[in-house]
């Protein structure tokens, strides 16, 4: 697996329940920190109408996912609400030779993976200001079926749960600036320790 003490770059991870708006701080981080770039994970996951191929993920076939897991391409991987999801080893390792902050946004899974291989990497998990925000905000995004966000929002407290043992950094999303704030000044700190 890929070593990590002779890198300067750092890992960062984002978690959070889906719609917590995950993807919308990390690309707000990107615009303030130019040292820290954002990690796109491949997936089995059908893309929606939005969604941009080679931008939000790699969408990729069974086939293909499972040939990356045999080749040892993936730094991570997991099942996630029935598709697959993993993230890519070279494009990492690249970056963080770059001495880039490197984010991985993933889920919880994926992180307890990835934290085994890069065990200085700061953990952040993002929180709705409540459930019930977090319900309005999962079906207001319109992206999946009734039932498909009914699942995901079943996954939420779950994931929260298993967030208060693993992540050190919880950030509830309740303004975007200030929680995108939280998550620069955790990045800053992560990257002047030794
Ligand atoms: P979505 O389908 O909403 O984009 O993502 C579903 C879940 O999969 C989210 O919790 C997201 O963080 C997670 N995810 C996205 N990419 C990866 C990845 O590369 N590895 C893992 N383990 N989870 C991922």
């Amino acid at each position: 697996m890929t070593g990590t003490n002779s890198k300067k770059g750092r890992v960062v991870i984002v978690s959070g329940p889906s719609g917590v708006g995950k993807s919308t701080i990390c690309k707000e981080i990107l615009k303030k920190l130019d040292y820290v770039s954002l990690s796109i994970s491949v997936t089995t996951r059908p893309k929606s109408e939005a969604e941009i191929d080679g931008q939000d993920y790699w969408f990729i076939s069974e086939e293909d996912f499972r040939e990356r897991i045999e080749k040892g391409l993936l730094l991570e991987y997991a099942e996630v609400f029935g598709h697959m999801y993993g993230t890519p080893k070279d494009k990492v390792d690249e970056e963080l030779r770059a001495g880039k902050v490197v984010i991985l946004e993933i889920d919880v899974q994926g992180a307890i993976k990835a934290r085994v291989v890069f065990p200085d990497a700061a953990m952040v998990f993002i929180l709705p200001p409540s459930a019930k925000d977090l319900a309005e905000r999962l079906n207001n995004r319109g992206r999946e079926a009734g039932d498909v966000a009914e699942e995901r929002l079943n996954g939420a407290s779950a994931e929260i749960a298993a967030a208060w043992q693993y992540y050190q950094h919880m950030v509830i999303n309740e303004d975007l600036q200030q929680a995108v704030n939280e998550c620069v000044q955790i990045i800053e700190k992560t990257g002047t320790e030794t």
